[in-house]
């Protein structure tokens, strides 16, 4: 996606630790208007699929997930990464070790709001290493559901995450993927259109 390409050269910022910062649009800030257009971006990439839910993980992922969900008419169910007292009932739960934070967090969900008869699109603002969808997709498997695809917004291809997920036959579609960056330079993997 070329508008998001640019985005992110304008406004992304490279951190120590192949972080990259895109506070401004999408993890801090939200530009609405552009995460419509993310959101029908998803739809027309995952047109094909026959979704009836969408899974992210909190907090990023769940701004990015709500507007996708307009665009295809399903509901979004996100992973906690707490326990609450909210929580009721018979949960799945899987570990993720966290990129961003360094460490590893329980990824809990209830079981009423994911099952056999789902159909899953794993939507997520990030993706490196593959942990957090990594975790998404033992969910879902733990729930008997199917993955019919994962939708990232940006994933950065010099980690192995997206190459791993994609060799065992997931269907990852990334809009934006850093091949390298530094402080003042990002430069993106050319992709089918
Ligand atoms: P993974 O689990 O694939 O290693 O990392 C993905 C998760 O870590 C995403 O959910 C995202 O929140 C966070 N993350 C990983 N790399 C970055 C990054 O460069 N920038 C930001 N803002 N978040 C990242």
């Amino acid at each position: 996606m070329k508008a998001l390409e640019e985005k992110i050269r304008r406004e992304g910022q490279v951190r120590p630790g192949n972080i990259l910062k895109v506070d401004s649009f999408l993890n801090h800030q939200m530009d609405i208007a552009f995460i419509n257009e993310i959101g029908k971006e998803f739809k027309r990439l995952f047109a094909d699929c026959n979704i009836n839910k969408i899974l992210t993980i909190e907090a990023s992922g769940i701004g990015i997930a709500c507007i996708t969900a307009q665009y295809f008419n399903v509901p979004i169910v996100f992973a906690k990464k707490k326990q609450s007292i909210n929580l009721d009932g018979e949960q799945y739960t899987t570990k993720v070790q966290s990129f961003t934070h360094q460490k590893t967090y329980d990824v809990i969900l209830s079981k009423k709001y994911l099952g056999p008869s789902d159909r899953v699109l794993i939507i997520d603002d990030f993706l490196a290493n593959g942990c957090a969808v990594n975790g998404l997709i033992e969910i879902i498997n733990e729930a008997g559901a199917t993955l019919e695809g994962v939708g990232i917004v940006i994933e950065k291809g010099f980690q192995d995450g997206g190459k791993e997920i994609r060799a065992r036959g997931i269907n990852v579609k990334s809009l934006a993927i850093v091949k390298s960056m530094t402080d003042h330079d990002i430069e993106f993997e050319e992709q089918d259109s």
